[in-house]
């Protein structure tokens, strides 16, 4: 199957076409790029190569400036785009990546048609919109990378707190991959049984291990001026879910018509069924009235930023 990055160049892109090349279910990888970063891209493919042979690894890496390669990709995954960066306000980076994901979601629909794009580029539920209007196609083939990374994010700081091994959490965050993301903590689940029947939960400091997650990616930032292999596996868990046609649950941002609270004409964080033709089908959630309360405003901040882009794209 084939899976094409556009921004590949970026720390994100190449950290994602590493991790990809080594699943056995991707048998063509694209590294696209504009045309100023494709020496940088043939250098990170070569140099793929000598890693991937010593794993006996047998994938064909292509790279490329011309959005035509782009045809007959199952999968594309765009990191085009500029970073958050401190100071920034989320409507300019907004802005300046949406005229990026604009043009790229329109040359996915021109070159490959029955493809599904996933959007990675932030702030991603805004940019997941941007590529669903642009492109044309039907919501269940745009989703964002939202609120997966978010979730194990979560997952590993529960495993830590309770000492447990990470793969016995069963935990989410919905909404915005942003401020306004929701812990779902009441439905939170270790080893099947809810979070708050641990001894260890009267030394949880809820407010504070929200505050941590929602601050993940910013402290990474701050320490290794970017995040690269969080992403890079969340990003691979999800194009292995669609190619394998795994059907499993995973939190990731899709368009929304009123399936959850009422929430409708927006993009954000859902659990939903994954499998071959992208979103299979939108989860309910469970959450109490707090997170009911805190998802509907992170629906109210996305959209606000989401018809401001737009206002400027479709003038
Ligand atoms: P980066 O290292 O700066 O790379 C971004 C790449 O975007 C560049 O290498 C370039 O690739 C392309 N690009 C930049 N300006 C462009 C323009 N004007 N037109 C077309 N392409 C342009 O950034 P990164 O750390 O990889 O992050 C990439 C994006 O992913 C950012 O928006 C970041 O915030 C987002 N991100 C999201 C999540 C999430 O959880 N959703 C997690 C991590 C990062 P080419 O030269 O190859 O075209």
């Amino acid at each position: 199957m084939k899976v094409s990055i556009l921004g590949a160049s970026g720390r994100v892109g190449k950290a994602t076409a590493f991790c990809l090349a080594e699943e056995s279910v991707v048998s063509e990888l694209v590294l696209l790029s504009r045309e100023c970063s494709l020496d940088q891209i043939e250098g990170e493919a070569i140099d793929m190569y000598d890693a991937l042979a010593a794993k006996d690894i047998n994938v064909q890496i292509g790279t490329s400036c011309q959005l035509e390669s782009l045809v007959d990709s199952d999968i594309v995954v765009i990191t085009a785009g500029i970073p958050r960066s401190s100071g920034m306000p989320t409507i300019d980076l907004a802005i300046t990546n949406a005229k990026i994901i604009a043009q790229y979601a329109r040359a996915v629909a021109r070159h490959a048609p029955e493809s599904i794009i996933l959007v990675v580029t932030n702030p991603v539920d805004v940019m997941t919109y941007v590529a669903y209007k642009t492109s044309g196609f039907p919501r269940n083939r745009v989703i964002g990378l939202g609120n997966h990374l978010d979730s194990l994010r979560l997952k590993n700081m529960l495993a830590k707190h309770f000492k447990v091994h990470v793969s016995e959490i069963h935990t989410r965050i919905i909404g915005e991959h942003g401020e306004n993301m929701v812990p779902l903590l009441s439905s939170t689940s270790i080893g099947g049984i809810l979070v708050k029947y641990f001894p260890e939960y009267s030394s949880f400091d809820v407010d504070d291990f929200i505050e941590k997650v929602k601050n993940a990616g910013i402290h990474v930032i701050s320490k290794k001026g970017s995040t690269e292999f969080g992403p890079a596996f969340a990003i691979a868990n999800i194009v292995n879910t669609v190619l394998k046609d795994e059907k499993t649950i995973l939190t990731i941002t899709t368009y929304l018509e009123d399936e959850i609270e009422g929430v409708n004409d927006v993009c954000l964080g859902v659990p939903v069924k994954l499998g071959k033709n992208g979103v299979e089908r939108i989860i309910r959630v469970k959450a109490n009235d707090d997170e009911i309360k805190a998802f509907i405003l992170a629906a109210k901040s996305v959209k606000k930023v989401t018809d401001e882009v737009m206002a400027v794209l479709n003038p």
